[in-house]
């Protein structure tokens, strides 16, 4: 390859083999939208690792060693596809998985500012990686966890949010919790 000596020392180093992306995230519960975003990036990748955070500082409904059983379960299909906790930081654990990839899903404008501000963040962190954004198919845009947990927790229908089974165990633990 023909030296590019002005631009940074990465992009001296050719096509980056066996590309591995890590998909961070808390996926509380994982929802169609999250999933749409693996079935989308994984043939992207030669490896997907769906990072699941341990040491969220939002209020979770389920654990993370169970978010973690959720996701893999879920994502279960996609060869290429691993479902890890991490705890700490980030970036500690791209490396620790030597990703040279950070895949996050954008639903709006919204979603913009603050996920430019972590990619800059985690570049700053971690010079070697870079962000890639997948925007969200349409029909999925308007979903996030969050809204997901609110209308199970006040009865509403989520079928069209979730897939079966986390519907199964969200109703299960939110049924639990009013006992
Ligand atoms: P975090 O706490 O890091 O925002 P989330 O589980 O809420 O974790 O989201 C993880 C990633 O998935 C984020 O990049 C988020 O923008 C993306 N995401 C969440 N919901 C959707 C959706 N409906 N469509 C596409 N991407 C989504």
């Amino acid at each position: 390859m023909r030296p590019r000596p002005h631009f940074p020392e990465r992009c001296n180093r050719g096509k980056v083999l066996g590309t591995i992306a890590i998909y961070p995230g808390t996926f509380d519960p994982i929802t169609l939208g999250h999933a749409d975003i693996v079935c989308r990036a994984s043939p992207l990748f030669d490896k997907l690792v769906v990072a699941v955070a341990g040491s969220s500082s939002k209020k979770t409904v389920f654990s993370p060693d169970e978010r973690v059983a959720l996701a893999s379960e879920i994502l279960a299909e996609f060869d290429n596809v691993e479902v890890r906790r991490f705890d700490g930081l980030m970036v500690d654990f791209a490396r620790s998985q030597s990703a040279s990839v950070v895949l996050r899903g954008l639903r709006a404008v919204t979603d913009f500012e603050y996920e430019f501000q972590l990619a800059g963040m985690n570049r700053k962190l971690m010079p070697e990686c870079d962000t890639v954004f997948l925007p969200t198919s349409e029909r999925y845009t308007y979903i996030s966890s969050s809204l997901v947990r609110e209308i199970a927790t006040l009865g509403g229908d989520i079928s069209e949010f979730v897939h079966p089974r986390i519907k199964q165990v969200l109703d299960e633990r939110l049924s639990s919790r009013k006992k």
